[in-house]
């Protein structure tokens, strides 16, 4: 495996990478990767010849109170990890390296971003969509991997390929997650022991609001009722947002029909989660 930490180096290897072999599928990342990054690594492995992991912990997505400060590095066990999984190249640039001192252009996907984790995270989509817009120009990937757990994201960047007419699949990977239905995320390792239990009540939710749509209720209040009661037995779970929406466009529904996503984020001590479930109604019922 290669590790490359300049632009320069990452536009000649490119050159000889599609000159000789075929199609390259690249795993965005903001690094301390976990199983959640290596499941999209293993699909990349499977489906594309060169594999291309970018580690970089983005400011322009962290708003001004955010986290960016103690967000877990640890690039030797990335690199380690990579290389064991079969990745081609690691893209690890410095700070300086992509955001030189002269930076000045952002890229806006408006509608989809308004809502939700924009709405908790007014500046995030937009430094999501500069970053990827920058890595897809520098690495030229075929396929892009990205995972459910960040649906909305999935969906913006969907939306940004589109709008951009690049010529590049995306592909959506299953969210990865722990024993009792926590979604893998960076962050679950600063929960103390109670807030990790606590933690899991957010994906319990979610499974008891699609167990409900999936055995016929198709009235969103009543859905969400079921949803509420777990959330609201443990009086240290905040919810920042639950709702049921259109899988496309997440606008939320008063009734339940077609392909529907269920997204939810709550806080737990000073630690924010998010997670969600696609619920495909069946016809029958609809
Ligand atoms: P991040 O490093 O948090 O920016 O995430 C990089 C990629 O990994 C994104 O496409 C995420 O959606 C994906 N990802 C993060 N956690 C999980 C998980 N638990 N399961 C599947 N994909 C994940």
């Amino acid at each position: 495996m290669r590790v490359i930490h300049s632009v320069r180096n990452l536009h000649s290897w490119r050159r000889k990478q599609e000159l000789l072999h075929g199609p390259i599928g690249f795993v965005p990342t903001m690094g301390a990767l976990h199983d959640g990054h290596l499941s999209l690594i293993h699909r990349a492995r499977k489906r594309c010849r060169t594999v291309v992991v970018s580690v970089f912990v983005n400011p322009l997505q962290f708003g001004e109170a955010e986290d960016l400060g103690r967000y877990p590095r640890n690039f030797p066990a990335d690199r380690r990890l990579c290389r064991e999984a079969g990745v081609d190249l690691l893209f690890a640039p410095s700070l300086e390296e992509f955001y030189p001192s002269n930076f000045q252009t952002t890229v806006t996907v408006n509608r989809l971003t308004q809502r939700w984790e924009g709405e908790s995270r007014p500046t995030h989509f937009q430094g999501v969509t500069t970053v990827v817009t920058k890595l897809f120009c520098l690495v030229r990937p075929h396929r892009a991997f990205f995972g459910q757990k960040d649906y909305q994201q999935f969906l913006v960047v969907k939306q940004l390929i589109h709008d951009l007419n690049w010529d590049l699949r995306l592909i959506r990977c299953p969210t990865v997650r722990e024993f009792d239905g926590l979604a893998v995320s960076s962050r679950n390792r600063y929960l103390s022991a109670d807030e990790r239990v606590r933690a899991g009540l957010l994906s319990k939710a979610l499974r008891q609001g699609s167990d409900a749509i999936r055995t016929g209720v198709r009235n969103v209040r009543t859905v969400q009722a079921r949803m509420d009661e777990i959330l609201d037995s443990d009086p240290d779970v905040h919810v920042e947002y639950l709702a049921i929406c259109d899988s496309k466009n997440l606008e939320p529904l008063t009734k339940v029909r077609g392909t529907v996503v269920i997204l939810g984020a709550v806080r737990v001590g000073n630690i924010r989660l998010i997670d969600n479930l696609l619920v495909r109604c069946p016809r029958s019922q609809g």
